[in-house]
This record gives structure tokens, C-alpha cells and sequence, in this order.
């Protein structure tokens, strides 16, 4: 990896560079919160900011996208197109990155790419930044805390600077031309280091680190816990909206007032939602909140991983904010972390370490 260092200062002037070719996405505030959006000037940007309500997806992945138009009276389909805005996503933390990294998996790196969500991937730069993590953060549980790739540049906050790691050369050239771009000191790899330490130190210690989740969930899979978390499901789907890794979609037909012409819509959907298992007709095979909402933490915590060896949540927090039911994967964890320990399945460290003394005091 390359890294230099740019004053913290420069940074307006780097934003105006992008902002010639490319559409800036960054956080702004918005009410007591952050959301991204389209920006004109540096000015409106919070590079400072907890976390946003709404997620980065809406921008490869939009809520509602329409597939093809069609003509059912001259029996024709319009090509395959879509109108792509060359974008960077400006100020992503490096749990939103890996989230990113995950949908590329399923969209862009499968076997059968989707050339919607590939079209506007490539044409998106990603700049990421350092974050300081908030009560409800708990990315480092699945090391998502740190981007190892998947952006452009990544700013690294070390005071009035940045250590800036560079992922292409087509963001390296535009760094360059806009700042004062120098080589770290020791010092500032140091700054560098340190940093990194306090991020890792600030988490929330009240969120358990349970290392055999997905084990514990497939030991316990009838636990009466799952039938009590999702009991309390009102089944809103804002988990899954505000989700950066939640993906599932429906496909629909909608006709014009003519009954001839129409259009092909991709639409945002939600394992959580009623409707999402019924099938023709009339069955529901996940007809209970308990049991989509099982469906949800297990895709989330134990599926994907199965599949692709990484957590599909990145403990955003998000979901732990959205939801009114208090339903989110910190209860997961805290559930597994005491069934665990009291199963004897997974280790007790502080029975251990009573065991350790015990001995030494024989
Ligand atoms: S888990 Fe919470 S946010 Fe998700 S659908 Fe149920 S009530 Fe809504
Ligand atoms: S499940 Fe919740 S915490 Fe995990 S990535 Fe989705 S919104 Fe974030």
C-alpha cells in the first residue's frame, strides 16, 4: 500500500478537484443526524460525523430501477441502459467500505455480474475516512473496523493532517494535482499508529465478542430466545432499509394507462416483510415476524459467512438505531455470549482466569 500525507487544510481544494468530473457524495447533516448526499462545496460537508441514517447502497443499488421498457403491441424491448453519473462517494468510514466489498461480491464478482449495479460500480471512486466509533459501533467484532481494500484513497486523521493510503492510480493522479503531496515521516507513521490504537481501544466493551456466533446459532437454532426477539418484530423493514449490506430485491411489471407500454422495476425488498416469502398460491413458508427475523440474523451472522468467509453485517449500528423493538444483532451477541458460556461451549475467560488463580493458590 502507498501512503502519503496531506495537510488536513488541503482538503477543500482536493473535494474542488473531484467536483470537475465527478458528482460528490458526502455526509451532511441532516436534523439531529447525517445523511449522504450530493454536495456542491466542501463547506457542506461533516467529515466528522457518528454515522449516517441511510446508507451508501441507494447509490449502486437504487430503491426502485427500472430493468427494461417494453411494448406489448409492437412486441419489442428496449436495449439494456442506464444512465451512469460518474461519482465519488466522499468520507466513507471504513465499516460502510466493507459493506461495499460485500455487495461487489454478490453483484459485481458472482458468476453472473449485474450489469446495472457493475455499470454505476465502476464509474463510483470511493474516498474513505477515519471514524470515532459510537456507543452502538461494533465493526471491529467482524473486522470491518478497517478497509484492507475496495476504495481510492483512504484518509487517515493524524491531527492537522492526513495519512492518505492510495487504492488507484486514477485517485492518486487527481490527489496529486491537487495537493501538496509528501512522503511520511516517521513521526507521522507514529501519529499513524496511534491513532489507530485509540480507535480500536474506543469501542463499546459492553458489546460481547463471541467468536463461534455462527456455531452457537446453529447449536441453539430452536432456542425459545429466537421466538421472544422476534415476537416483538412489527415488521416496519427499516432495519433492512438503513442495512448497507441488505440487498434483497422483487421484480415488478408496472403497465402505463395504455395497457401496452410499461417497464421492468427493480424494487428494494425486505426479508422482513410480510409478503417477501408468499408464494403463488396464497403460502407463506416465513408466515411469522419470529421466524423472519430468525431468517434476517442468520444471513446476516451465519449464511453468508458459511459462503464467502466474511460477516455479511459490518456493526454498523444502524439497524440497532432504526429498529423500535430494540431487535438488532447486539442482542444476538449478548444472548450467545451468556448461552455459550453457560453451555460450556464456548470458553469462560473469567472462569478461567478464577480456575488459573485457584491453582496458583494451591
Ligand atoms: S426487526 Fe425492528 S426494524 Fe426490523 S422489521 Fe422488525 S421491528 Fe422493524
Ligand atoms: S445488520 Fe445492522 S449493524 Fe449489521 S450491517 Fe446491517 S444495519 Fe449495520
Amino acid at each position: 500500500m502507498l501512503y502519503r500525507v496531506i495537510d488536513a487544510s488541503e482538503l477543500p481544494a482536493l473535494v474542488s478537484a473531484f467536483m470537475k468530473d465527478y458528482e460528490v457524495v458526502a455526509p451532511v447533516p441532516s436534523g439531529q443526524s447525517y445523511t449522504f448526499e450530493a454536495v456542491d462545496s466542501f463547506d457542506s460537508i461533516a467529515l466528522d460525523y457518528p454515522t449516517t441514517i441511510t446508507s451508501l447502497k441507494k447509490y449502486l443499488l437504487p430503491p426502485v430501477e427500472t430493468l427494461f421498457t417494453f411494448d406489448a403491441k409492437q412486441n419489442e424491448v428496449t436495449d439494456f441502459s442506464v444512465e451512469v453519473v460518474p461519482r465519488v462517494l466522499f468520507g466513507v468510514h471504513a465499516c460502510d467500505i466493507n459493506a461495499l466489498n460485500s455487495l461487489d461480491i454478490v453483484f459485481k464478482d458472482a458468476r453472473y455480474p449485474d450489469p446495472y449495479y457493475q455499470a454505476r460500480r465502476d464509474k463510483t471512486l470511493i474516498v474513505g475516512i477515519s471514524c470515532t466509533p459510537s456507543e452502538t459501533c461494533f465493526c471491529h467484532l467482524f473486522n470491518a473496523d478497517e478497509a484492507r481494500f475496495g476504495y481510492d484513497l483512504f484518509l487517515h486523521d493524524i491531527g492537522d493532517k492526513y495519512l492518505v493510503s492510495i487504492g488507484s492510480v486514477e485517485a492518486a493522479n487527481i490527489l496529486e494535482a491537487a495537493c501538496n503531496v509528501r512522503e511520511a515521516t516517521d513521526e507521522e507513521r507514529i501519529a499513524f499508529h496511534n491513532a489507530t490504537r485509540r480507535h480500536k481501544e474506543s469501542f463499546n466493551p459492553d458489546i460481547p465478542d463471541v467468536q463461534d456466533i455462527a456455531m452457537l446459532m446453529d447449536a441453539f437454532h430452536e432456542d425459545p430466545f429466537w421466538e421472544e426477539l422476534g415476537g416483538r418484530c412489527l415488521s416496519c423493514t427499516a432495519c433492512s432499509s438503513v442495512c448497507p449490506t441488505c440487498y434483497c430485491f422483487d421484480i415488478r411489471d408496472t403497465l402505463d394507462p395504455d395497457g401496452d407500454t410499461g417497464r421492468r422495476e427493480r424494487v428494494w425488498d425486505a426479508c422482513t416483510s410480510p409478503q417477501f416469502a408468499l408464494v403463488a398460491g396464497g403460502h407463506n413458508f416465513r408466515d411469522e415476524s419470529a421466524i423472519r427475523v430468525q431468517h434476517r440474523m442468520y444471513h446476516k451472522l451465519n449464511g453468508f459467512l458459511a459462503n464467502h468467509d466474511r460477516m455479511l453485517c459490518v456493526g454498523c449500528g444502524r439497524c440497532v438505531q432504526a429498529c423500535k423493538a430494540h431487535i438488532s444483532p447486539i442482542e444476538v451477541l449478548k444472548f450467545f455470549d451468556e448461552k455459550g458460556r453457560a453451555s460450556g461451549l464456548v470458553n469462560d475467560p473469567e472462569s478461567n482466569s478464577e480456575n488459573r488463580e485457584e491453582v496458583a493458590c494451591d
